[in-house]
């Protein structure tokens, strides 16, 4: 029988007080009891809204189907049809926004949640299954992907499985792009994407590591090597700064740095090879998924007072309403229409030696109001002459957006990319201007989602196939 509750079945998580103060899972995940309780409000609907939501088309009200019927195995079996990272999507994709937002049960209540029941049927895989994976025989194809982000690890799987010989080269020393040096453990557990470059590799999928492409190798180097075809999945790395006073003083991070100190360098250890900040005033600068991150990492780093400073109102905030919720329950203060003007260092004319020298002691902030709707209809944030203060910090991490790296672009001839550094390519394959190499994910879109990067490998790993099968 139905259940027609309006609410979603609650997903049990760690109290704000105490997971403020540590690294694990913020939410632990559905029982299967939770799972069958949810799965009962999926109406099945005959025309699927949820799934026209999804970028990538997952079978949602079929997954769920295998779920109330106790096959959690098939219902992990129907989501790997179309999705090769469901642990990640169940817990970092924005279902709100997508599969969610189209559901019927949304109009009266709250939406199925597909998101926790997807995160459910993947760990549930991963817990029970033992299954090693299928691919179609060796074809003698050898394809290099640049980049091991969810474009990269996606399009390698497809490719791996339908038989090519593929090789990822990752700059970093640890496969997974974002979702290991950007995304908390918090948020992901490392272990989950270790577990998906863990399939890969059971499929045969070669991960070389330390390998930057445009300075280790080329990718001119890539097809004197043997490789036919060459994926581009190096995401949008490369941060935006404000360009204000004090931006160069120790003590200000881009989120990036921060997050990848914190996360792949270990720096919340006792005498960390790359230190970061452990206590005193924070403030993030910015009011994305990734201020929100490093706002809630530098909680969880020992700091007294973290604060988002944001330029326009709630309302225009664009990170999830899940992670400012549980940004909020752990204590971030939201500064909003405020903006940095200026950052402040120490400095002691009298002891050039004096180590406090160049080190921040606070940012200087204006009080914004929102004006007319600009050519996006946001309504645009204008200075309060005169409202100018000092907030009392100790780091500064700014979280005001990423683009592409040119390194590729700049090594390798004949690769057209738009103004803001994205790779132009083909709609529908990834192609790009130079023949045999394809890019898809934040490297030709700029930062954008998880999932959107996974559906642009999917595309351009077709692609690819169809490009050296029909040579
Ligand atoms: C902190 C943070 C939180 C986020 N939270 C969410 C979220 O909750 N939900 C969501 O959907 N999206 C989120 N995003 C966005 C999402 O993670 C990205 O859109 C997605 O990871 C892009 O995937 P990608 O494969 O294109 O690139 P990336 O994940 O950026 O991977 C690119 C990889 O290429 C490597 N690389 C770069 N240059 C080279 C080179 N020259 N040679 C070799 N390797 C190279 C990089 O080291 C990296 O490992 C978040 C982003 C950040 C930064």
């Amino acid at each position: 029988m139905a259940n027609m509750s309006l609410n979603k079945t609650p997903m049990p998580e760690q109290e704000p007080k105490v997971r403020a103060r540590n690294f694990d899972e913020v939410t632990t995940g559905y029982t299967e009891e939770m799972a069958l309780n949810e799965a009962l409000r999926c109406l099945n609907c005959k025309n699927m809204p949820c799934v026209t939501g999804c970028p990538v088309n997952v079978h949602i009200p079929e997954f769920i189907t295998k779920i109330k019927e106790g096959d959690f195995e098939g219902a992990y079996q129907v989501i790997n049809k179309s999705s090769s990272l469901p642990a990640v999507c169940g817990r970092v994709c924005p279902q709100e926004t997508q599969c969610e937002s189209k559901c019927v049960r949304g109009i009266k209540g709250e939406p199925v949640g597909i998101g926790r029941l997807e995160r459910f049927v993947a760990d549930w895989h991963n817990m029970h299954s033992t299954e090693a994976p299928v691919t179609e025989p060796a074809n003698g194809h050898r394809v290099a992907v640049v980049g091991s982000g969810p474009s990269g690890l996606t399009c390698a799987g497809d490719l791996a499985k339908a038989g090519f010989e593929v090789t990822v080269f990752e700059a970093l020393h640890m496969a997974g792009g974002v979702l290991v040096y950007g995304i908390p453990e918090f948020r992901l557990p490392k272990a989950i994407v270790q577990k998906e470059v863990d399939n890969l590799k059971a499929m045969g999928v070669k991960v070389e590591t330390n390998m930057i492409i445009g300075k280790t190798l080329t990718v001119d180097d890539l097809f004197e090597m043997g490789f036919e075809a060459v994926f581009i999945g190096s995401g949008a790395g490369l941060p935006n700064f404000m360009g204000i006073p004090g931006e160069s003083l120790k003590g200000v991070y881009s989120a990036n740095e921060f997050l990848t100190r914190s996360n792949l360098m270990k720096a919340y250890k006792a005498n960390p090879v790359t230190p970061i900040m452990k206590g005193g005033n924070v403030a993030v600068v910015g009011g994305g998924n990734v201020a929100m991150d490093a706002a809630r990492t530098a909680l969880r780093l020992g700091a007294e007072n973290v604060y988002i400073v944001y330029r326009r109102s709630m309302e225009e905030l664009p990170a999830r309403r899940e992670e400012v919720e549980h940004a909020m329950e752990e204590g971030i203060q939201f500064m909003l229409l405020n903006n940095p003007v200026e950052i402040l260092g120490y400095n002691n004319p009298d002891d050039k030696r004096d180590p406090k020298n160049g080190t921040v002691t606070g940012m200087k902030c204006i009080r914004m109001e929102l004006g007319e709707p600009d050519e996006r209809g946001r309504r645009r944030p204008v200075e309060v002459a005169g409202s100018e203060f000092v907030l009392d910090v100790d780091t500064v991490v700014i979280s005001i957006g990423t683009s592409p790296n040119p390194l590729i672009k700049s090594t390798t001839a004949g690769l057209d990319v738009n103004k803001r550094g994205g790779i132009i390519v083909e709609e529908g394959t990834g192609a790009t201007s130079r023949d045999g190499v394809y890019a898809g994910g934040d490297a030709v879109t700029g930062a954008a989602t998880v999932i959107s990067a996974m559906g642009a490998g999917k595309v351009a790993a077709k692609a690819i196939s169809d490009y050296l099968l029909e040579k």
